[in-house]
């Protein structure tokens, strides 16, 4: 059953070009002395990050509900999430009430004036704003849809050496206002599934891409009902919120996709002792033409001594080539010489991908990216992503264009272990006819239609848009 992506949308603003990559959401590329690296923070000191002087939300009376200091305060403890991850290296730190020409001494941002103003100080690299939009009005005043929950939006990169200079986090307080109306324009979440939205925008502003895993669940249909094997294993980083909060079902607030990955990008120096990693290369039919774009799932192999379903529960993923560029560039219409200013252009890095996983038995597969994840949800380099492959397959060992999909050899690895060439020739994947150099598939391959988003009406699932 397919189903449509809409309802309530968190947007991710990107001030500063492009994504990148299911796994990390940039990678550097032409002007970097290292390219096909993460954009990551430098983190030699906590991230510092200032916060709206107001309400983090407020009535349509004008009254305030969640006041500044709870606000912070909840601020703080989602960040925390992330930096509470005993195998990553990453922290944040309160750095005062925002500051900005022409903004009051109490760092209030009420206005699209204020928050031009705040855009300014995060572009020049100066501060890390977290704004609070109490009553929705500078997201109006945006033009964006108020079922936007927040966004988060890198505003200074350094291209040269792969680094996140500065960014911001957008929440919009009238979901939490204690007025629902989702048939107007005022809805309401739960404080959890507000925090977790955010937290969720939070693994973007430390440089983290979405992740698709547990994909059936999604299009299953389910709305705030999902069952605990898949919902443990379903990613915080995935590109749609359309269950119930993670903390109201009794589960970290991170799943395991997002603590491999967070840790992969800052690793603590106990990373190499709780991660192995698989890689390997995605190729067409022919064996031997890269695939990018493809999303890779390792899955650990269920022990059927627990009433868990651990292959549900424990799966880490990222997209084919997902260091690669979606964009190399070309220069036959004169429009687009050097593409992208993200991701490598070294070929061999077409198709190849690379998991972090806990220590354990896996099983790997492919599969393609649901065409609901174009636009703000895109997942991995190509955007819209490439969602017409017959790319549903398990990894066996003797992988061929003509094998059973079905058929899978588990691979176990241990800590600190590197496991290679878990190579997939995907059945039923012609090349491109019509491609003029291995380059081009990244580009010929971006298959339309796009889907629009639809907003519906509540129950609904809330997507995590971005836009460009
Ligand atoms: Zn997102």
């Amino acid at each position: 059953m397919k189903r449509r992506a809409g309802g309530l949308m968190l947007a991710l603003l990107l001030f500063v070009g492009s994504v990148n990559a299911g796994g990390p959401l940039r990678v550097t590329g032409p002007a970097a002395t290292t390219p096909g690296q993460p954009f990551v923070w430098d983190t030699s000191s906590a991230i510092k990050y200032t916060v709206d002087g107001g309400p983090l939300s407020a009535n349509p009376s004008g009254q305030t509900v969640i006041d500044n200091a709870t606000g912070r305060s909840r601020v703080a403890s989602m960040f925390q999430s992330w930096s509470s991850v005993p195998t990553a290296a990453i922290s944040f730190s309160y750095a005062g009430v925002i500051t900005a020409p022409g903004l009051s001494a109490g760092g209030d941002v009420k206005t699209i004036q204020d928050y031009n103003a705040v855009v300014g100080v995060c572009k020049n690299g100066t501060q890390n704003p977290v704004i609070f939009d109490a009553d929705g009005s500078i997201l109006k005043a945006l033009g964006l849809s108020p079922f936007v929950i927040g966004f988060s939006g890198a505003c200074k990169l350094d291209l040269q050496v792969g680094h996140i200079v500065s960014a911001l986090i957008f929440m919009n307080g009238q979901f939490q206002d204690g007025v629902a109306d989702h048939n107007t324009t005022n809805p309401e979440i739960s404080a959890d599934q507000f925090d977790e939205a955010i937290t969720h925008e939070m693994g973007h502003f430390s440089g983290l891409d979405h992740s698709q895993i547990n994909l059936d669940l999604y299009e299953s249909g389910a709305v705030g009902n999902c069952d605990l094997d898949r919902l443990a294993g379903l990613p915080l980083m995935f590109p749609i919120l359309f269950c119930q909060s993670r903390k109201s079902a009794g589960l970290p607030i991170l799943a395991p996709d997002d603590v491999a990955w967070i840790s992969k990008l800052y690793p603590a120096s106990s990373y190499a002792s709780n991660y192995g990693t698989i890689s390997g290369f995605v190729f067409f039919q022919d064996g031997i033409t890269a695939l990018q774009g493809v999303n890779v799932i390792a899955r650990r192999v269920d022990d059927p001594a627990t009433p868990e379903d651990e292959s549900k529960r424990i799966a880490v993923s990222v997209v084919s080539g997902f260091s690669f560029t979606g964009n190399p560039g070309q220069s036959i219409s004169g429009t687009n010489t050097g593409g992208s200013s993200y991701g490598s252009r070294n070929p061999a890095l077409i198709g190849y991908y690379e998991i972090p996983v806990p220590p354990g038995t896996y099983t790997i597969q492919t599969e393609n990216i649901d065409s609901a994840f174009a636009g703000g949800s895109n997942v991995g380099p190509l955007v819209p992503p490439a969602t017409t492959y017959a790319a549903a397959e398990f990894w066996h060992l003797y992988e061929s264009a003509y094998d059973d999909p079905t058929v899978k050899d588990p691979v176990t690895v241990q800590a600190g272990q590197k496991i290679s060439n878990i190579n997939f020739i995907l059945n039923q994947t012609t090349p491109m006819l019509n491609r003029f150099d291995q380059f081009e598939d990244g580009e010929v391959l971006l298959l339309p239609p796009h889907e629009p988003f639809l907003l519906r009406p509540s129950p609904a699932p809330w997507s995590l848009e971005r836009a460009s």
